[in-house]
């Protein structure tokens, strides 16, 4: 089946087409998108630069109030796109409603934060006169997004560049661009004409235009820290703003006070192996007192080992593959590297697919590593989880800082007040005391990361913020 990309304008068909194939079966092509290269990037600016006066002209509430209504038109097709990502992303169906249901909650909370753009703030009045602060919107934003959240992650990003009166140039994922190529094209027939382009193209070129081109005023990114470094050294030639979500490296730390249950182990593995662990602020080490490895192992171990491996749209599948092979081989790689290292690798679970056929991988945790080995240092962004132990909480906060990264983390123990005081510690945009992944994300708060995991904030007021300039406005008098 074809897909179309979303634009206002005709393109070029002499390029031909690209296949996406399912991960958990690379026989089968799920769709076709066009090839396109960087002038396909330059239409789609021309178009939003014609597009955006009209729509900021409108009251933030009034653009909130589409957004809100494009939520609505989704739900009519949700099942279609869950089918459909299942497909071109490898994630189970859970995962998938999960992911689209990103959408409705973030128009929701823009919707009750759309007031702040629309009332200036009133910085000084003394008798002297008025100083105002204005949000404006930046013009063109170009926002590029990565595989594996590729409708969720293009929404919290295109939902509030919208809301903030900008019109956008979203270059989706190469390997799994067609949900949103279906979904955005919903909100795009809400929006005047070329106010919403969706691209999408192999290899850099294409991100690269966008980045580049001199009207984009501003850039939004996420995917890896390699392919941040290089976005932001090309928009610094032009001083342009950026927000970069970057690679994480999470650390979880339970304490010695934390009760070694079965829930526990379930909210870990949920938190490190909820989508094939190819989640940006998935668990990727866990630092447990040493007295306590083997006990924590055998929790995850016996959760895991309750794991079929398959294919995400067959029932009873609890995990899919890993999305393309390079992701597989990388945590292959990583995990027998860590066997080389002297470390105890323990694969847990059924596998249901076909590894000849699909990119699966059984899920496994390791114990007896050094904090400097690869599988603990590096992402690996798959289903292979370290487990370290430590002997004091000063070790603990130590080794989990040891890092490039610094996403998120968490804290387990049965003293939230101690867990607080622990999480500032830890060098991180967020840390959660008692959770960790997914289900622990709240659209109403920043999200982002320190060190290499990014510049910048998404989500909440902040994330808002990021989509606009502030305007100042004195009348005070000399
Ligand atoms: P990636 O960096 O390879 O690609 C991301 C996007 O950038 C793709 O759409 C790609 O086409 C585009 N791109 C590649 N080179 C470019 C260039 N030179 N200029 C402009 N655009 C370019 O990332 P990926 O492999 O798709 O995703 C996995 C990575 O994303 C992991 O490191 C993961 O941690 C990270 N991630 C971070 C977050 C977060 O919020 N911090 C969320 C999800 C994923």
């Amino acid at each position: 089946m074809n897909f179309e990309l979303v634009t206002s304008f005709p393109l070029d068909d002499s390029l031909g087409y690209v296949e996406v194939r399912n991960p958990a079966n690379t026989d089968e092509v799920v769709g076709l998108y066009p090839k396109i290269g960087p002038a396909a990037v330059d239409l789609a600016v021309n178009a939003a630069l014609n597009a955006q006066p009209s729509w900021s002209a409108l009251s933030a509430s009034q653009r909130a109030e589409i957004l809100v209504a494009t939520a609505v038109d989704l739900d009519a097709v949700t099942s279609e796109l869950e089918e459909l990502l299942v497909r071109e992303q490898g994630k189970v169906r859970w995962e998938a409603t999960f992911e689209l249901a990103f959408f409705e909650a973030t128009t929701a909370v823009l919707a009750d934060l759309a007031h702040h753009l629309d009332e200036p703030e009133v910085v000084v009045d003394d008798g002297m006169g008025r100083i105002t602060m204005h949000h404006e919107p930046f013009g063109v934003v170009g926002i590029i997004t990565p595989w594996n959240y590729p409708f969720a992650i293009p929404a919290i990003k295109v939902l509030p560049a919208l809301l903030a009166g900008n019109a956008v140039v979203l270059v989706v994922s190469p390997s799994a661009p067609l949900t949103s190529l279906v979904g955005y094209r919903i909100l795009a027939a809400r929006l005047p004409d070329g106010l919403l382009t969706v691209l999408t193209g192999e290899g850099p070129s294409v991100g690269q235009r966008l980045v580049e081109h001199p009207d984009v005023s501003k850039i939004s990114f996420t995917g890896s820290t390699a392919t941040g470094r290089t976005i932001a050294r090309t928009a610094s030639s032009r001083l342009k703003s950026v927000v970069l979500e970057l690679g994480g490296n999470d650390a979880a730390v339970v304490l010695d006070d934390c009760e070694l249950d079965e829930g526990l182990f379930e909210n870990l593995v949920t938190g490190a192996f909820m989508t094939t662990g190819q989640v940006c602020f998935a668990i990727k080490r866990l630092y447990v007192p040493s007295g306590s490895v083997d006990r924590v192992a055998e929790g995850i171990e016996s959760v895991l080992n309750t794991f079929v491996i398959g294919n995400g749209l067959d029932d009873g599948t609890s995990m899919g593959p890993l999305h393309c092979r390079s992701q597989r081989d990388k945590v292959v790689e990583l995990v027998a590297d860590a066997k080389a290292e002297g470390g105890q690798v323990r694969e847990c679970g059924t596998l249901a697919g076909d590894p000849e056929k699909g990119w699966f991988l059984l899920p496994s945790i390791v114990t007896g590593l050094d904090n400097k080995a690869r599988l603990v240092q590096e992402e690996q962004f798959g289903p292979s989880l370290p487990i370290l132990g430590y002997d004091t909480l000063d070790e603990a906060i130590a080794l989990a800082n040891d890092t490039e990264f610094g996403l998120c983390s968490s804290v387990w123990t049965s003293d939230e007040d101690r867990g607080a005081r622990t999480a500032r510690r830890l060098e991180a945009g967020t840390t959660f005391v008692n959770s960790h992944g997914l289900f622990s994300i709240d659209a109403r708060a920043p999200f982002g990361g320190v060190k290499q995991s990014g510049i910048g904030r998404e989500l909440g007021l902040p994330g808002l913020l990021a989509f606009c300039e502030p305007h100042v406005i004195s009348t005070r008098h000399l």
